[in-house]
Parts: C-alpha cells; structure tokens; sequence
C-alpha cells in the first residue's frame, strides 16, 4: 500500500529495564496502510519496541500516538479496540485447545454484535484452516501455526497489525504462503503492518519502508534496495 497519513507515532519513546535503556528516545512512525519491516540484531530492542506500542509494557518515558491521538497511557485492551493488533513473538495459542476455539477467543472478547460466529468462519477460511477446525492447535504444522496467529491478530479488524517474526524457522514455501497473506490483507482491507524479520529476501519480498533498530536507537530507515546494501548495516549484524 501507499499511504500518506501518519497512523502511528513514538515521540522519544524509552524503555528502561533497571536502567538498562531497551528502546531509547525512539521516534518511529507508520503511515497508513504502510508496509513497514524491523530489522536489526538480536537483542536491538525490536520485540520490546512492539511491547510499547501495544501497551504490553509501560513507556519509562516518551510518547505515543495513534490515530492523532495520545495512547501512552492506554491499557492494552483499549489499543486493542482502537485498531492495534499483534502477533507476539512466542506464540500465544492454546494447544490444547482446537483451531476454532483459540479464533474464539480473542473475538469473544474483543468484538460485539451477532456476526462473532460469522467472523469466526471467515477467520478460518481465510487462513486456510476451515477443515482444520476442529484439530487442536498442538497437532498443526509451525507454518499453519503461524498462519492461525495471523488470522487470529486480524479478525480483531485492526488498522494497524505488528507482526514479531512471523516466518522464523519456517520452509521458503512457508514463507511465501505468510508472505502471501500479509500482502492480501494490507491490499484488501487497507492495514498497516509493521513486521519484524531478519530474512533480507523477505523483507524485499513485502516491505515499503525499513527501520533498521540497533542497541535501542534507530540506525537506519529507508528502502530495502538502500538498507541491505549499507555496509553499517551489514557491520552491525555481524557484531561490530
Ligand atoms: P529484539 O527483539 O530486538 O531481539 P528485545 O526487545 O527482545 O530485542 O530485547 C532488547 C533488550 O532488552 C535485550 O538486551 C533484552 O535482554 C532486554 N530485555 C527485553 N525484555 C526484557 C525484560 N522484560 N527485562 C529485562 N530486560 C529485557
Ligand atoms: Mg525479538
């Protein structure tokens, strides 16, 4: 997609964990119906930058805006309802429970009206699980996993999605499929996503827009084309 309005903006955002500064004075933004890509090494502060958004954890300092609004202070659940959805980086299915179940769940939750039961189908089919339904989720590949999250993060009709890793570990044919469905949902229904990654073919594959996160800070934002080819970029993940 090609949007021109900011949905979401950090203003020096921090996040100190005893005094270790995780995300330091962070000013990260997405425009609408942007596909925007997170990369950086492990430990940069990319998982914790997510947190923030969706109130997972609390800022130490900074601020947030959404929809030209401040949300800093906003419990997860009112993020939630505004538009902000995630699929975390360990995975926050129930395997004991059945693939229809845990698309149940944050519907119930989140959504009103008499379509929830609808909104569930939908959901399945359009991650491909409708004849899946009723296995439970410890049975189902890592890929139809992952699948499962994603879906399940977009039946909540965000306009913002946070994606944290969404194909690591999976086959190339895997990620293709990931990649599919991502880029279906930005173009169908408009919303924004910010995913992190590490794959560079990956990213080429779904990104507008890169922000390269290292020890906390913004280190580089730009095309894919510009960023892979940056030799501090390349430096930084090779630990210098
Ligand atoms: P990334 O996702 O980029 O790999 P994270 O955001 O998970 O990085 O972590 C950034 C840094 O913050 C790491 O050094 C990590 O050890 C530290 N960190 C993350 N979460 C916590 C926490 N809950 N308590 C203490 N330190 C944390
Ligand atoms: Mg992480």
């Amino acid at each position: 997609g090609s949007g021109t309005d900011t949905l979401l903006q950090t203003d020096a955002l921090l996040k100190s964990f005893g005094g270790f500064h995780a995300v330091e004075t962070v000013d990260f933004a997405v425009e609408a119906g942007e596909m925007h890509c997170l990369i950086g090494p492990n430990g940069a502060g990319k998982s914790t930058l997510m947190k923030l958004i969706t109130g997972t954890h609390d800022a130490t300092s900074g601020r947030i805006f959404y929809d030209g609004q401040e949300i800093t202070d906003l419990e997860p659940h009112e993020r939630i309802r505004r538009g902000i959805s995630i699929k975390f980086q360990v995975p926050s299915v129930y395997e004991e429970l059945s693939v229809r179940e845990n698309v149940r769940l944050p519907i119930q939750r989140f959504l009103s009206g008499a379509d929830r039961e609808a909104r569930i189908e939908e959901t399945l089919d359009i991650v491909g699980l409708a004849d899946r339904a009723d296995d439970l989720v410890g049975d189902l590949a890592h890929g139809q996993q992952q699948q499962l999250e994603i879906g399940m993060a977009a039946s909540l009709d965000p306009d913002l999605l946070l994606l944290d890793e969404p194909v690591a570990g999976l086959s190339m044919e895997e990620r293709d499929e990931i990649a599919d469905r991502i880029q279906t949902l930005n173009t169908e229904r408009g919303i924004a996503f910010v995913v992190i990654e590490h794959d560079t073919d990956f990213v080429a594959k779904i990104a507008d827009e890169v922000t390269v996160l290292h020890q906390g800070q913004i280190f580089r934002e730009g095309p894919i084309e510009e960023i892979r080819d940056d030799p501090e970029v390349r430096r930084i993940y090779l630990g210098g």
